[in-house]
Order: C-alpha cells, then sequence, then structure tokens
C-alpha cells in the first residue's frame, strides 16, 4: 500500500478506463490489445458513428464490415473476426453482454478464459472496468515497476504477481481501478523502458533507484541514480 500512496498522493484519484458503456468497454478491452489507447479512440469512434458499438449489433455484421470500422486499432482484420465471434458467442450462450457480466467472479473469469483471444490480462480488465468485479490487472507497466521497485522476478507469471495483490490488498473495487491506473501512469511518465527516476514518486521505495541493478539488457541504469531520486 505505501506504494499505491505514493504514486496517488503524486497523481490523484484516477478515474480510468475510458467507457460510457459496458459494451463500449468490452469492445475496447478487445481492441486496446497490440495497440496504444489513442489508435483504439480513432475505432471506437467509428463504430460509435456506425451504431456499432454493442456487443449484440456485432454479432449480426459481416467481419468485412467490421475492418473498415476497425481498422485505426491495428491488426484490424484478427480483431474484427475476434469482435464478430465473441459477440456471437456471447448472445448464442448468454443471452446478451450483461448475461455474460452477470456470472458469479469466479465463473465469469473461467468463462472470458475459455474464449479465443481473451488472455488473463484481458479477461482481468473486462472483469475489473466492465463487470465491475474486483479481479486485480497485471500489465506490462506493474510487471516492470514491480521488478524495479520491489525486484520481483522479470519473468513472473500472471497468476503469481496477481495473488501478491489479491492476498495482501482490501477486495475493493475502486482500489483496484485506482491502482492499476496508477501503475500505468507512472510507467508512462516515469518508469518508462529506460527509467526517469528524478522526481519519480515511487523512487523512496525503489530498489533500482536506491541500489541499482540490471532492470534489462535494453533499459540503461540511470545515471547517479541514488542522488537524482533524492533530490
Ligand atoms: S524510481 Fe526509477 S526505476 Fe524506480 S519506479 Fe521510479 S522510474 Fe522506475
Amino acid at each position: 500500500m505505501r506504494l499505491y500512496n505514493l504514486m496517488k498522493s503524486r497523481f490523484g484519484f484516477l478515474n480510468w478506463w475510458p467507457g460510457d458503456t459496458e459494451d463500449e468497454i468490452f469492445i475496447g478491452a478487445i481492441l486496446t490489445q497490440q495497440t496504444t489507447w489513442s489508435n483504439v479512440e480513432k475505432a471506437i469512434s467509428n463504430l460509435k458513428g456506425s451504431q456499432a458499438l454493442s456487443v449484440s449489433t456485432l454479432s449480426s455484421m459481416e467481419a468485412a464490415e467490421i475492418e473498415k470500422l476497425v481498422k485505426p486499432s491495428g491488426y484490424y482484420r484478427q480483431k474484427a473476426n475476434r469482435l464478430r465471434s465473441l459477440s456471437s458467442t456471447i448472445i448464442s450462450e448468454h443471452g446478451s453482454l450483461d448475461g455474460l457480466l452477470g456470472l458469479s467472479p469466479k465463473a465469469l473469469r473461467e468463462t472470458l478464459l475459455k474464449m479465443k483471444g481473451i488472455g488473463p490480462e484481458t479477461a482481468d480488465s473486462i472483469m475489473l472496468y466492465a463487470a465491475g468485479k474486483p479481479s486485480f490487472v497485471i500489465d506490462a507497466y506493474t510487471k516492470r515497476i514491480m521488478h524495479r521497485v520491489f525486484g520481483t522476478p522479470p519473468g513472473i507469471d500472471y497468476g503469481s504477481l496477481k495473488a501478491v495483490f489479491e492476498s495482501s490488498l482490501p477486495r475493493k473495487l475502486a482500489l483496484y481501478k485506482d491502482f492499476h491506473a496508477q501503475f500505468v501512469e507512472l510507467g508512462k511518465r516515469y518508469c518508462k523502458t529506460k527509467p526517469a527516476c528524478g522526481g519519480c514518486p515511487a523512487a523512496p521505495l525503489c530498489q533500482y533507484a536506491n541500489h541499482g541493478f540490471s532492470v534489462s539488457s535494453s533499459a540503461a541504469k540511470p545515471q547517479n541514480a541514488k542522488k537524482r531520486a533524492s533530490q
């Protein structure tokens, strides 16, 4: 919690994962795979403009129509096929997205993970942001920051790192959402591939900033990290 408090005291409470509806959040979670959010926004805007930003609409569209709309998000053929097949499965097996998201947390996660194209990070994002069920999301920023700050193994598997958080935090939806958002903010602003430790709010706790160690072959150790971190 100390890491969370340090980040939150700098960035404030972050109201994160844009999306007005469960459908928009679900579709955004698929589109954001392997691309930046700015590209997803263009695809979402296209879907919205064509009144296709819903699972039930996508389930009855041709993949070629969806391709045109989601093209800005990259890997558009794969994503169009994925959206169409996921939407069809959801409608045929659960009646609606609400029907799927209304499953118990355990059943929902298991069901999502059985769907083609949904891995643990996407499943947890859908659970947390679309279904409103506390399920801690681990992304590349979380792995990188936890490695640098606390020395967790860089290759730690998804489930083990998720368990670190879920076994120690109160199971609160707002906390899980905000913790994830804080990691993203820290990763974008400071803990980039090449860390910018000077002024980083996590520096007082950070093993890398205070003692230095090899974080990866591509990430150079910052010069005078300890000195700058203490400024
Ligand atoms: S102090 Fe440096 S290495 Fe540590 S979290 Fe901040 S940017 Fe990353």
